[in-house]
């Protein structure tokens, strides 16, 4: 009889101490030679696997690895370049893999988005221009690899047809199956390969199957995975799902695979609900995701190892697998690097090694008997208690003002139409208000003085004069400019989360604690770790003295509760959302000081609202309610005459309008440049009537917009939007941008601003 197995679905490609962004970005500097460059890679990706053998992982993934991102490298083995790189067919080259995923002088990146609802990105394959053909198998590459030099019988990784073709874009939804059947072959080629090759167990990642698809699209699935059992009938397919739970689990279950993976710990418990109401075929392997792929805390082996015997009660041991809920992309590679970190809290840490570990254990005691692995949980359970009992976690304060929110106004005190008066009657601005994001240019020179004074060259005092004066100089061009509402520009922020977990109590900073985010572009999340609380004023300082220097209104500047949580590594020991609504409380005490301060405009940034969106509709009213409480639980108990303006980042919103209106702001300012057009759409369909800036031009790029594209801009929406709640901003903070084309793009957009004004002017007197 087979034993339990342990299996990984993909481990971190960025290395321990992200020697892979390293050798990635000195590689596209011309710092590294191709050959040394594919050498220090190969290094890297051989000593991942070996890891995970000296692990005792038995089903390691292989192919999961890759120089930028996973789909990327499934559209270039399918041979998919767009036109307009430079490709003679075959193998597709390095060089044009990287221009792809970054553009070239003369050719677009291609558009890379969300991948689900993590925090990663990936490349957005283009579909019908090129027939799809298979020009280098991939998968049996790299298990060819570790077998030779590793002697590791791997499993590959293979992203599924549908889910493929489902991310890419380029064709019609009613030509789905048309689309997805020109890659089934090609499919089955690399199968019966594999085949040849020997292997016995393959992944193929089918994440679609966790999000709202229809029962059609599911029988979809049958023919194409008969088609490729047929096509390699000795190789066992695991039918790979995570992120959720799956809708319809009888007709997947039923899929012509020999396996299936399911998450069990972001299903919401339905995976599991499931498994016991309706069972599971006898002929297949379960394998069952209960480590959580995308979280940092230790797993309460206990607890595990009972959704494990709960598994076990349904489906045999011997069909059990072992593994995590998803790949360990979304996670650090190790806590044994953070040095300095409190005792406690790392002891109660778990990143993608360790995570391996804690598979492996459970796996044995599974095979063996739940007495041989009791010091381990032991262990695991001795640790989380140290946490969860230590004072971080044990804020009265906090936890009894949680308890009585119902005490929190969460409502302001009157309705918006009353709040406009008063705050039009209290700002006298003029029509089609002026304003900015947030953020000015971070200069390498604001960069250097930080960097400075954390080195402790800088004293806290001169290090302060430096941002008040970049405050002052700001405020100075803001005026020049003739700008309405003005910022102070955020210039002693690195980064809008960090900023304000580095001040509240209950987050901490880890050293190497970085992922994946796109390319070779790495974030470190901050741990929410215990209660959070407020301990000293945030923003009041540079605000404040950013309105002592000007008559005009300067917004406060913060950044929303649930931006903050979906940017984070948050606790899972309690509710998320009473997370969110710590957060809120904290931001609440800010918001009412900075008021208290003479701050009368406070913009409360959401930009990471919709991605925290659950994958299925049946989840968004939940988490959309429990955002916009938390959101009017930091910002209502202002009073009327203090405008409450927030700020989100993408344009299509139309998703979630309902709960855009439900935030109950003043004024909100949205990212549409890019997609103006669908924008202005989604206001024909739906009336908005608070104050909104649509963003008037593109920040992302370095081309300073021409004015009749601006006055366009504003004309369309004007079409649609009532002129006396209109606002006119750029579509996002400008800190990533030159001075220089920064104040010459303000100086278009204000012009515009003036011309629009007089034409309405006009038109009211005619
Ligand atoms: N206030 C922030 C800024 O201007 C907003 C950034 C964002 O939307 N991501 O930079
Ligand atoms: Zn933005």
């Amino acid at each position: 009889m087979n034993k339990v197995k342990s299996s990984n679905l993909g481990y971190p490609r960025i290395g321990e101490k992200r020697e892979w962004k390293k050798a990635l970005e000195q590689f596209w500097a011309g710092k590294l030679e191709k050959e040394a460059f594919l050498k220090q890679i190969e290094e890297i990706r051989l000593q991942h696997l070996q890891k995970q053998k000296d692990q005792g992982i038995d089903l390691i993934p292989v192919g999961d690895f890759s120089l930028y991102d996973q789909v990327l490298d499934t559209a270039v083995m399918f041979g998919l370049v767009p036109k307009r790189f430079e490709y003679g067919g075959g193998k597709v080259s390095l060089e044009t893999y990287f221009d792809i995923a970054r553009g070239t002088k003369g050719a677009v990146a291609a558009e890379m988005t969300k991948w689900f609802n993590t925090n990663y990105h990936y490349i957005v394959p283009e579909l019908g221009e090129a027939v799809p053909a298979l020009v280098e198998n991939r998968p049996l590459q790299f298990y060819k690899e570790a077998k030779q030099k590793l002697d590791i019988d791997g499993k590959p990784v293979i992203l599924g047809p549908v889910t493929f073709v489902k991310l890419s874009k380029g064709y019609k939804e009613s030509e789905l199956k048309t689309v997805v059947d020109q890659f089934v072959p090609l499919y089955a080629d690399i199968l019966r390969e594999l085949q040849k090759e020997g292997v016995e167990w393959v992944q193929i990642d089918e994440p679609i199957l966790s999000t709202t698809i229809s029962k059609e699209e599911v029988a979809l699935f049958n023919d194409i995975y008969q088609t490729l059992r047929e096509a390699a009938p000795n190789v066992k397919v695991i039918l790979q799902t995570y992120f959720e739970s799956i809708e319809h689990y009888e007709d997947v279950i039923a899929l012509p695979v020999q396996g299936i993976g399911l998450d069990f710990v972001h299903d919401y418990g339905q995976n599991l609900a499931a498994l016991k109401k309706y069972g599971f075929p006898k002929d297949k392997v379960l394998a069952a995701g209960v480590i959580d792929g995308r979280n940092i805390w230790r797993a309460n082996l206990d607890d595990k190892y009972s959704i494990l015997a709960e598994i076990a009660g349904v489906v045999s041991r011997d069909r059990l697998i072992v593994q995590p809920s998803s790949s360990l992309l979304h996670t650090p590679v190790t806590v044994k690097s953070e040095e300095t970190l409190d005792e406690v809290l790392k002891g109660a840490l778990s990143f993608a090694d360790e995570k391996l570990h804690e598979i492996v254990v459970l796996t044995k005691g599974l095979q063996d008997g739940k007495e041989t692995i009791q010091e381990e949980i032991a262990a695991s359970t001795k640790a989380i208690q140290a946490l969860n009992e230590s004072s971080f976690r044990n804020n009265t304060q906090v936890q009894e003002a949680i308890q009585n929110l119902h005490t929190y106004r969460a409502e302001r005190e009157a309705a918006f139409k009353v709040r406009q008066g008063v705050q039009e009657e209290a700002f006298q601005l003029p029509l089609l208000p002026t304003t900015t994001i947030g953020s000015f240019p971070q200069t390498q020179e604001v960069r250097k003085q930080r960097l400075n004074w954390r080195k402790g060259e800088l004293t806290d005092a001169e290090y302060e004069e430096y941002i008040k004066a970049e405050i002052k100089k700001w405020i100075d061009i803001q005026e020049e400019l003739g700008l309405d509402v003005f910022v102070h520009g955020e210039f002693e922020r690195t980064d809008m989360v960090e900023y304000f977990g580095e001040k509240l109590a209950g987050f901490q900073f880890t050293k190497f604690g970085w992922v994946q985010s796109y390319g070779s572009r790495c974030v470190k999340p901050p741990l929410i770790y215990g209660d959070v609380s407020y301990q000293e004023s945030m923003t009041v300082k540079e605000t404040v003295y950013a309105q002592s220097l000007t008559t005009k209104p300067v917004k406060g500047m913060l950044t929303g509760p649930i931006t903050i949580l979906n940017w984070s590594f948050v606790r899972d020991d309690i509710s998320r959302y009473d997370v969110a609504n710590q957060i809120a409380l904290a931001l609440r005490t800010e918001v009412e000081i900075l008021e208290e301060n003479g701050i009368r405009m406070i913009q409360v940034d959401e930009p990471a609202i919709r991605e925290g969106l659950p994958l299925k509709r049946e989840n968004w009213e939940s988490y959309l309610n429990a955002a916009v409480y938390a959101f009017k639980l930091a910002t209502a108990s202002v009073q009327n005459d203090t405008q409450i303006h927030t700020h989100m980042c993408y344009s299509n919103f139309e998703d979630i309008i309902d709960a855009i209106k439900a935030l109950d702001a003043d004024v909100i300012s949205i990212e549409t440049s890019r997609s103006h057009g669908e924008l202005i759409y989604a206001f024909e369909e739906n009336t908005y009537g608070k104050g909104i800036g649509l963003g008037v031009y593109d920040i992302h790029s370095p081309r300073v917009p021409k004015l009749e594209e601006l006055t366009r801009n504003i004309d369309r929406a004007l079409q649609v939007l009532d002129p006396k709640l209109f606002w006119i901003n750029p579509d996002c903070g400008l800190k990533t941008r030159g001075i220089d084309e920064t104040v010459a793009a303000l100086k278009v957009m204000v012009e515009a601003a003036e011309q629009a004004r007089e034409k309405l002017f006009v038109e009211k007197v005619q």
